[in-house]
């Protein structure tokens, strides 16, 4: 078999078998296969798609690339959610905790930021100290004591996905159902969970931009799922304006801090409750949806969950003195105000324009070897539904000395819509797939 003869099948429109896929993903990952023909080959798929039994398949070899942890002798129901990728998407850093104090185990394998979107990882780092490269033991060790754990990918769990979301980052191969879906699907199973809730989301800080494609993924995802023999459940969520007040990483992880002390913004802890009842729900815990949010609400607001929060912090390796004495965590020292030139309301705040500026900032990579600035972000003083008049504040950026701030300046300038009345209040959960 030679990898540029698959290559130009797919680039063709042809079908790859499931040994073909092995070959490929295999070779890959032993570094036989160069990256310049993934790429290639990530671009045919892009173009040409994959079939339901390509996409089963694609999984299968990543998740073949390395090992499933073991997480036998810790008591379960073992439920995950994962999210395919936003702006301010802090929910994973709330949600875990929330949910393990509702007594469900979360092991959360994570992911780094990705195009204009963020990473948990890329988050979590922010927080000195903090390892998300765990040892097995002390995957099993943290989520035994603190009921989830967040890991990154390692050489021995989903090494294809590492390599091959990296290459995506920075390929333009981001945006496309099966490459989704496997790569979720291949770290998600290797983690080892009973079930799986994903956060689909849709809108223009999305990969999927509309709702239908939102809802082709969501299936994708679902169907696939059971392939694997996981129970699954989808909630397609609006990610037409970033979520919360926050865009970054050190900034979210202070965000989140607040939000898990009682100081929570209404559209993350909106989409957080209804996640985690979804989570809830498949682990048995809960008998219906406004149980399983009520339950969430619950821990949030009785602080157990920001306790376990700096549990996990603790065990992580990170200091909890900087969650519990939040200015510790500064933001970038350089910083631009964005004014309002207009009177009226803000009518949104595009999510894709404000991922690419944060990413501007340094927030994210421009290359897959590119490193980040933990303490560039956005805060976005203002957002839909928000009054202004000239001279308001409407976000501002942070960044590091040296960097050249004006194109993310113009892009988060140009990210504000106006309207002369308020604006109707947007959905934020469009649509859920039931798990079956
Ligand atoms: N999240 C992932 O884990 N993989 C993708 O490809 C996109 C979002």
């Amino acid at each position: 078999m030679r990898a540029v003869d698959l290559i130009v099948k797919k680039r063709n429109g042809g079908e790859l078998s499931a040994s073909e896929i092995q070959f490929l993903i295999g070779g890959y990952t032993a570094g036989s296969i160069p990256d310049y023909q993934i790429s290639a080959l990530l671009m045919a798929i892009y173009f040409s798609g994959l079939n339901f039994e390509e996409t089963a398949a694609l999984t299968w070899a990543m998740l073949g690339s390395g090992r499933t942890l073991d997480l036998s002798g810790i008591g379960g129901p073992f439920i995950d959610k994962h999210s395919t990728g936003g702006v301010g998407d802090k929910i994973s850093l709330l949600l875990a905790p929330i949910v393990a104090a509702c007594g469900v185990k979360v092991p959360m394998l994570c992911g780094r930021g990705l195009g204009h979107t963020g990473g948990t990882i890329d988050k979590l780092e922010s927080i000195p100290g903090y390892r998300t490269a765990l040892e097995e033991r002390e995957i099993r060790a943290i989520l035994n004591d603190c009921g989830f754990v967040f890991m990154g990918q390692t050489e021995s769990i989903a090494p294809a996905d590492r390599l091959l979301y990296a290459l995506r980052d920075v390929t333009g191969t981001v945006e496309s159902i099966p490459l989704i879906t496997a790569s979720i699907l291949s770290k998600k199973a290797a983690e080892g969970s009973d079930g799986f809730v994903f956060d689909v989301k849709a809108g223009s800080g999305a990969f999927m931009k509309s709702e239908k494609t939102a809802k082709e993924l969501a299936r994708s995802l679902v169907k696939t799922a059971r392939v694997l023999g996981k129970r699954a459940a989808a909630v397609i969520t609006a990610m037409d304006e970033p979520l919360g007040r926050f865009v970054g990483n050190l900034v979210e992880v202070r965000e989140t801090v607040s939000a898990l002390r009682g100081d929570v913004s209404a559209d993350v802890a909106e989409v957080t409750c209804r996640l985690g009842a979804r989570m809830l729900g498949l682990a048995g815990k809960a008998g219906s949806l406004d149980e399983g949010a009520a339950a969430c609400r619950s821990v949030l607001e009785s602080g157990a969950a920001y306790r376990l929060f700096l549990k996990n912090v603790a065990a992580q390796g990170g200091d909890p003195r900087y969650l519990e004495e939040p200015a510790r965590l500064k933001p970038a020292p350089c910083r631009v105000d964005v004014v309002a030139e207009t009177d009226g309301w803000v009518a949104g705040v595009d999510a894709f324009k404000i991922g690419t500026a944060a990413v501007l900032l340094g927030a994210g990579r421009a290359t897959k070897e590119s490193p980040l600035s933990p303490r560039a972000g956005i805060e976005l003083v203002k957002k839909r539904g928000d009054a202004v008049a000239p001279g308001t504040i409407l976000c501002r950026l942070f960044f590091e000395e040296g960097v050249d701030a004006g194109e993310a300046e113009s892009l988060a300038r140009a990210a504000y819509g106006f309207s002369e009345a308020p604006p109707a209040r947007g959905r934020l959960i469009l649509y859920e797939m039931e798990a079956s």
